[in-house]
């Protein structure tokens, strides 16, 4: 590629991921967005495929079960003339930390609502991290096919909920059975409702011009009062403003159905249209310029064992500038060192295939033999380090204890490589020789056992443990630190990472010793 294409590339990106509730429709309109980058004719196989690979790496059968996902994937399709990057974020909220993590690879959201339910806590939870970047986020209001909530309702809970001014690009025609179709209220078009099924998207049947008599034929006895509704939600509703989208302050408002295929293809457009190309990030250093020549990324997610046969983990990297080319040479910079990496992977459609050429706003995966950790930063030689990718302070503690004393060695190696995939995060006690776990929500202690047992063969137990929480802590004034390093020593552990934790056993104790060591700082949260 010639620097001019590489431009040009770089601006085709639209590197995004879906935040919704549970249930609202996600896994369908990921199909649907898929279907109509045409790369998979059948749509259907987004969790077909998924429960195919679950067939050969057994530890994901957990998340089968539990019928949720455990996992997140990158997608890569083209449309129009752009190249979407999505970005599954795990849909269970147990996972929180992995989802916050991906939204920081991303430079947009799409918030898939479902209609009937209206905005729910997921959802909120989601968007109060988008807020933290201002991520621009597009919203889709799914279920039309199905007797949803007053759409004006939805607007104004949207607006509330949210805190984010919504402005509706398109009018839904009726709702369930008598839905119709969608007016867009800047073309002044009707998109026919017409189901598609299955793999099947239905054809763009258009009426131009509300005033057309086809739109009357259509409309029929409503025709009245939809031209009302109308200019009500004109007067009403906010105008779009692709500033103010693109500041994250609002949100153009799609309506559809995904199951039917219907209004996705209208949504996307305008997505690949408003949605920002890559952004510029932050390093310790300096703002890096999406579009400068030198390569740059981080890793922001690390996934065990994707393919069973090679047993090998990935660590997904967000290109924030430049270009990666097979066989380049990169820096490590955590670890100081350079290395060539010729068989990077990208992910189009899912499917995992060698590339050969990746830009900013794409991601890619490396081949990780351990020495990868999320947060890294890579780059073509500079001293950086990418900011705002935090690990959190878990929330609950075990300590965990083999079945098998004599495979000790095994179970460290299993923690440390599940810790440094962000899957739970382990402590060690300087005192004592306890391994702690720590998590965020209490179904990733059921995972690590399972993958412990799984992946490393060894059998773990947990015990409870008397830890409320758990704070980073270092110090500008050395006397002072070694003080509070002698007075605390029961409470204070190594995490996985090899940081110093205070370990508090309940919220006073904590307070207390804040109190106590004002010179020592406690961090809720880890810049990676
Ligand atoms: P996710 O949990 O957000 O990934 O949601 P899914 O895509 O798995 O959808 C949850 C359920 O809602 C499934 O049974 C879907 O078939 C159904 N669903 C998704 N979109 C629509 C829609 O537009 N209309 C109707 N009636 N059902 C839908």
């Amino acid at each position: 590629m010639s620097d001019f294409n590489v431009q040009q590339e770089i601006n085709k990106r639209r590197t995004f991921a879906i935040i919704s509730h549970p249930d609202a429709g996600k896994t369908t309109i990921t199909e649907k967005l898929i279907l109509l980058g045409k790369l998979i004719q059948v749509a259907g196989t987004v969790k077909g495929k998924k429960n195919d690979r679950a067939a050969t790496s057994d530890w994901m059968s957990l998340e089968k079960e539990r019928g949720i996902s455990v996992t997140s994937s990158v997608m890569q399709f083209p449309y129009n003339d752009r190249i979407v990057n999505l970005l599954d974020t795990p849909g269970h909220e147990d996972f929180s930390e992995d989802t916050y993590r991906t939204l920081t690879a991303v430079d947009s959201a799409l918030m898939v609502i479902d209609g009937a339910k209206g905005v729910e806590d997921r959802t909120i939870k989601l968007m109060n991290v988008c807020r933290l970047r201002d991520t621009p986020i597009l919203s889709f209001v799914n279920k039309m096919d199905r007797d949803i909530r007053d759409p004006i309702e939805l607007l104004d809970e949207i607006e509330e909920v949210l805190g984010i001014a919504a402005a509706p690009i398109n009018w839904p025609i009726g709702m369930g059975r008598d839905f119709k179709g969608v007016y867009n209220l800047y073309t002044d078009t009707i998109h026919v409702f017409k189901p598609g099924k299955g793999s099947v998207i239905a054809e763009d049947i258009r009426i131009e011009g509300l005033e057309s008599d086809e739109a009357k034929a259509l409309l029929d006895d409503e025709y009245a009062d939809f031209c009302d509704e109308i200019e009500l939600v004109r007067g009403a509703s906010h105008q779009f403003e692709l500033e103010q989208y693109l500041a994250g302050q609002l949100s153009p408002v799609f309506f559809g159905t995904a199951l039917s295929n219907f209004g996705v293809r209208e949504m996307l457009d305008g997505f690949v249209e408003w949605a920002p190309a890559p952004l510029n990030r932050d390093t310790d250093v300096r703002t890096v310029d999406a579009r400068e020549e030198s390569f740059s990324g981080f890793i922001f997610k690390i996934q065990a064992n994707m393919d069973p046969k090679h047993r090998d983990r990935i660590a997904f990297m967000r290109v924030c500038s430049g270009t990666y080319r097979k066989g380049m040479k990169m820096r490590h910079v955590r670890l100081g060192k350079d290395v060539k990496i010729a068989d990077a992977v990208s992910f189009l459609a899912g499917d995992r295939e060698l590339v050969e050429e990746a830009v900013s706003g794409d991601i890619i995966g490396l081949h990780n033999h351990g020495t990868i950790q999320i947060g890294d930063t890579f780059t073509e030689g500079e001293e950086v380090k990418f900011t705002g990718i935090p690990h959190f302070a878990p929330e609950l503690f075990r300590r965990i204890r083999l079945r098998d004393p004599l495979k000790s060695k095994q179970l460290q190696k299993g923690l440390q490589q599940l810790s440094e995939e962000g899957s739970t995060q382990v402590f060690m006690p300087e005192r004592n020789s306890d391994l702690i776990v720590g998590a965020v929500g209490v179904l990733q202690f059921d995972v690590v056992a399972y993958r412990l047992k799984d992946e490393y063969k060894v059998e773990a137990i947990y015990e409870p443990i008397n830890v409320y929480t758990a704070r980073w802590v270092d110090s500008d004034d050395d006397k002072a630190f070694a003080e509070f390093k002698r007075k605390c020593a029961d409470n204070l552990a190594i995490d996985g990472g090899g940081h110093l934790c205070y370990l508090a056993p309940t919220r006073v104790n904590l307070s207390l010793t804040e109190e106590r060591h004002p010179k020592v700082n406690f961090h809720a949260t880890r810049e990676h």
